[in-house]
């Protein structure tokens, strides 16, 4: 893929706009009869409209130095773990007839090498969640979300598809379990917004994320978006992988305009908006739903819980 090809960002220029609109369905029915579009109204806090979300699956000892390089940045992880492994060295039986032998975190690790980033659910077992019943997909989210809360203290509402593996059944069965965002491997190779935030497919996997870093840097938006980057880092173990993903960090940490978050902060922050009441005059944010952040001319202001905001 080019990533110098105009393609790859024009691609977000209108859907992006109508992707918020899909996802704030409450605000869209008023907007579609009156007001201004929604692409001028919300920005992230500070009046950010770029994101970047460091997904990373398995919970293998390879976490350790991986998060130790997204601390060296400022950078900020999802980590999505097996629960039933940690701890654990097992055999991945390889389509090629060979093993991988994966090396687990122990839980008593995990507040310390996840201290500034987020652990989410990877199901208890790494099972596909295609091959496996609901009552036991039900099984493999509540007792790997509850585990890690009883190891950690923490909520845990995010979670990665063991293997990708999911569709619109499964992902209402996890979301039936307090899990507010999932994740699958399937690549869009753009930064629009999720449509779904339980089926949110990624911007691209690490082996290919490094060109992805100035071309994001350098886009230009009034629209939110989001460069979602995910892997496993047992698979950093190549030298070269290794370098490459240094080099990214390096090259997207420290942007002024880019927010560096969780899966988790930014699901709340869009259903946040989702639940934004927007009118002819302006936008009301609901009590209780936390601050918002809209355009007002050039800049941003925050919109507390209550509040009522011209535009
Ligand atoms: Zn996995």
């Amino acid at each position: 893929m080019n990533i110098n090809d105009t393609t790859l960002w024009s691609r977000t220029g209108f859907r992006s706009l109508v992707v918020p609109c899909a996802l704030l369905c409450a605000a869209t029915a008023v907007l579609s009869a009156c007001g201004p579009s929604p692409e001028h109204i919300f920005t992230y806090p500070g009046g950010k409209t770029k994101a970047l979300v460091l997904s990373y699956d398995d919970g293998p000892i390879e976490d350790i130095r991986l998060a130790q390089l997204f601390d060296q940045h400022g950078l900020v992880g999802t980590f999505n773990l097996n629960s039933g492994y940690l701890g654990q060295t097992r055999a991945w039986p390889q389509p090629d007839g060979d093993s991988v032998y994966q090396q687990y975190l122990s839980a008593d690790s995990l507040l310390t090498v996840y201290a500034r980033h987020e652990i989410a659910a990877h199901g208890t077992y790494h099972k596909n969640f295609k091959e496996i019943s609901n009552a036991e997909i039900l099984e493999e989210v509540k007792t790997d979300a509850a585990a890690l809360e009883r190891m950690t203290g923490r909520g845990v509402r995010s979670l990665a598809y063991p293997f990708g593996s999911s569709n619109a059944h499964i992902a209402k069965l996890v979301g039936s379990q307090g899990i507010t965002s999932a994740r699958t491997v399937s690549d869009t190779r753009n930064v629009n917004l999720p449509k779904n935030l339980l089926l949110w497919h990624p911007t691209i996997h690490d082996s290919k994320c490094l060109p992805y870093a100035e071309s994001y840097k350098a886009l230009q938006t009034h629209e939110l978006t989001v460069l979602y980057v995910w892997g496993h880092a047992w698979e950093l173990k190549d030298p070269v992988r290794w370098k490459n993903m240094q080099q990214f960090c390096a090259q997207i940490a420290q942007q002024d305009n880019i927010w560096y978050v969780s899966q988790g902060e930014l699901a709340d922050y869009l259903l946040r908006l989702k639940n934004a009441e927007i009118t002819k005059q302006g936008m009301r944010n609901p009590e209780g739903n936390g601050n918002i952040w809209i355009r007002q001319g050039e800049g941003a202001r925050v919109l507390e819980a209550g509040e009522f905001g011209n535009f």
